[in-house]
């Protein structure tokens, strides 16, 4: 869903301005395309739709900056399972992810019983908890039309509007 490039401030811009990070104009633009992409994109697909907006960006461009954006902690680095790094705004509610494996659809979702369960395994080695990575792989069983049981397991990849080529999460 993007709309309105324009005028609005995105919140990786507000952190970047929090961070203290220097903001160029392109910087700007890739900021907004991560922050209104919900898909979990890779660096090719954030280059194509922050092209859109400034054709000049360049890729190695988006690849410097969602480093930069990395390394100050206002951006998540996943990788599910297909070689390439995907990213996503560092969410406000923390979220585990399943994989279609099939069409590369990527499904939020939260747990409370395996975040309970996660910090009991931890507790039980003497550990304190402080962060994990869950990634589910699935295929789609058959004959399901609704989505999966869990919360906020409705994002769906591609969604970017304007007619973007193919936001194909697969490639
Ligand atoms: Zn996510």
């Amino acid at each position: 869903m993007i709309h309105d490039l324009g005028d609005m401030t995105s919140q990786l811009e507000r952190l970047c301005a929090e961070k203290g990070l220097k903001m160029t104009d392109q910087r700007r633009v890739i900021a907004r395309v991560l922050s209104e992409s919900s898909d979990h994109p890779d660096v090719e697909q954030v280059y194509r739709r922050a092209t859109k907006v400034d054709p000049r960006i360049s890729i190695a461009t988006v690849y410097r900056t969602v480093k930069l954006f990395e390394e100050a902690n206002i951006l998540d680095r996943h990788d599910f399972g297909d070689g390439r790094a995907r990213y996503e705004e560092v969410p406000e509610q923390h979220h585990d992810h399943l994989i279609d494996v099939k069409s590369g659809q990527v499904i939020e979702f939260r747990n409370d019983e395996i975040e309970k369960l996660q910090r009991q395994v931890a507790a039980a080695l003497g550990y304190r908890l402080v962060g994990h990575r869950l990634e589910l792989y699935g295929i789609r069983e058959a004959g399901r039309s609704d989505k999966a049981d869990t919360t906020d397991a409705s994002r769906e990849p591609g969604k970017s509007g304007n007619g973007a080529p193919s936001g194909g999460a697969a490639g």
